[in-house]
């Protein structure tokens, strides 16, 4: 089966020239009526994308969108597992990611070759994939799951079915402890920013700010979780900052999802945990590829577009659809 990773290609091409005079603003709202399009941008973009998008969300709740809308083209703000997901269950609308190489340490980590092997090497095993992975990946599982509905897809299962559970070995642990499903068989891959937070710190932060509530992604790692007052993806993480009464928020994810916080809870005291060494790792490589710029780029060429095979593309679209449905005998 090819490897969709190879669509991506080696280089990223020089990005043209936009006329500095432009208000990037405007155009890509009049772009986006001329051409029926949408954006759908995740938490973990810059600011401004987040800002000029038409929804901003976690990994599952831009699935639905992306299920549910009747534009034309779908510009998605985020990366290239995303912009696929969204081509899988579109094939007929014109799906375009800013930038082409924003990949994902999770999927990168899990060739499916490799994973075929593995798969054969688990007899009678059903997969649960997590939605970071590639089409080709997808096409290989029984049902799709994102960080918001792990155990309850996991739930799905009788308790005497055995699972592999694939590409994110954090969350894997973290279902195991959520549904008691202790025989899960976990893959081996992580993710780059949530793997790299410094627990010594992170004490050191609590030291600081002992009314805070620590909040964690579950993509982190189990020594880190253990501190977490609550766990949860990204969309949960923003609600627990609204909705509960706490005022001072430790926070273990990418630091875009700041930004919604901000915005929707001004007086609260948000501190994005440090990772280890001094650099700004708690933002993805990846993720920040996309720019503007880029977009707007994007939405004039509706390029670069995403294409899926269609032997692929049919494959992944049924664990897909199982997970939006709630239901492993659906589609
Ligand atoms: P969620 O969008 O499910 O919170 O996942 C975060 C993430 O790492 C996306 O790449
Ligand atoms: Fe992948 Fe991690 Fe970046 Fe999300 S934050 S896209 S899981 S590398």
């Amino acid at each position: 089966m090819a490897d969709p990773l190879t669509q991506i290609g080696a280089r990223a091409p020089a990005a043209p020239e936009i006329d500095p005079t432009l208000d990037l603003f405007d155009a890509i709202e009049r772009l986006k009526r001329e051409r029926n399009a949408i954006i759908l941008a995740h938490y973990y973009q810059e600011p401004d994308i987040q800002d000029v998008a038409d929804f901003v969300g976690d990994s599952l709740q831009l699935s639905r969108q992306a299920a549910e809308t009747d534009c034309d083209v779908i510009v998605f703000a985020g990366v290239h597992f995303m912009a696929e997901t969204a081509k899988i269950l579109n094939p007929d609308k014109t799906v375009v990611l800013p930038d082409l190489l924003a990949g994902c340490s999770l999927a990168d980590a899990c060739p499916p070759d490799r994973f075929q092997r593995f798969i054969d090497d688990h007899p009678g095993h059903r997969v649960v994939s997590y939605i970071n992975c590639s089409a080709a990946v997808k096409a290989l599982s029984d049902v799709i799951c994102t960080s918001s509905n792990a155990a309850d897809i996991v739930r799905l299962f009788p308790a005497d079915q055995p699972l592999i559970f694939a590409p994110d070995k954090n969350l894997g642990a973290y279902v195991k402890r959520e549904t008691g499903r202790d025989d899960l068989v976990l893959w081996p891959g992580t993710c780059q920013v949530h793997e790299i937070f410094s627990e010594k710190k992170l004490v050191q932060l609590k030291i600081r700010h002992p009314d805070a509530a620590v909040i964690a992604h579950p993509e982190c790692e189990p020594h880190i979780l253990r501190h977490a007052d609550h766990i949860g993806s990204t969309a949960s993480l923003l609600r627990y900052v609204t909705d509960t009464d706490r005022q001072t928020f430790i926070v273990l994810t990418e630091s875009g999802i700041l930004h919604q916080m901000r915005k929707a809870a001004p007086d609260k005291e948000l501190i994005a945990a440090p990772p280890e060494g001094n650099c700004a790792c708690n933002e993805c490589p990846h993720m920040r590829r996309n720019t503007l710029e880029k977009l707007y780029l994007a939405l004039r060429d509706l390029k670069p577009e995403i294409h899926v095979p269609e032997h692929v593309r049919v494959a992944a679209l049924k664990p897909l659809e199982r997970m939006l449905a709630k239901d492993l005998d659906a589609a």
